[in-house]
């Protein structure tokens, strides 16, 4: 493929989804990065803070019958932190200075209003996403503020390429290899 032809926005959307496949959350695993003059300078996933335990080690897969999606959500509202979040604040985390003016970030789901008002301050200016959330509303201020900003906000439906497919099957495979873990370190836990 020619350079020119290149699609940025599905390369960088492609990295995200893969950025995706290491969250620990078992509701919906979000990746997001911040990429300026088409380079990544930050990523981040929705997790508990740090070292905390993880969504997955408290609740139930999603396709359990067990999995209480109420619980789930009062859970993640208090205690897990956005992909975006993660993102912007990964660049305190490993020096700081990087200036976001200008800069892209893309993310698998769309933005929550909490996140959009960081993004917004911090001098993001164009936020580009895979999948739409249907209980995202944001405020007339908001959508306000994006204007007056000159933010664009981009949703980008990602069609499925052989790059995506390759990304996909290696997130499952992380995936199915935390599971087994899982499963035998509480197999292991009852035997003892
Ligand atoms: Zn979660
Ligand atoms: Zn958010």
């Amino acid at each position: 493929m020619d350079s020119k032809q290149t699609d940025w926005d599905e390369v960088f959307l492609t990295v995200a989804m893969a950025m995706a496949g290491t969250s620990r959350c078992v509701s919906r695993q979000v990746g997001a990065i911040i990429v300026k003059n088409n380079h990544i300078i930050a990523s981040g996933v929705n997790n508990t803070p740090g070292a905390a335990k993880k969504c997955d080690e408290i609740f139930p897969a999603r396709t359990s019958p067990e999995f209480d999606r109420n619980a789930h959500h009062h859970f993640s509202e208090r205690n897990e932190i956005h992909a975006e979040m993660d993102a912007i604040g990964s660049l305190l985390k490993n020096g700081g200075g990087a200036d976001l003016g200008n800069a892209t970030l893309y993310t698998t789901l769309q933005p929550c209003d909490n996140c959009l008002k960081h993004m917004a301050h911090y001098g993001i200016k164009r936020i580009v996403f895979a999948e739409e959330y249907d209980l995202c509303s944001y405020s007339e201020f908001m959508l306000d503020v994006l204007k007056q900003f000159g933010i664009e906000l981009v949703h980008k439906q990602i069609v499925q390429t052989p790059v995506i497919d390759r990304a996909m099957s290696e997130m499952h495979r992380i995936q199915n290899m935390r599971k087994q873990t899982q499963n035998l370190k509480s197999d292991l836990n009852k035997a003892k």
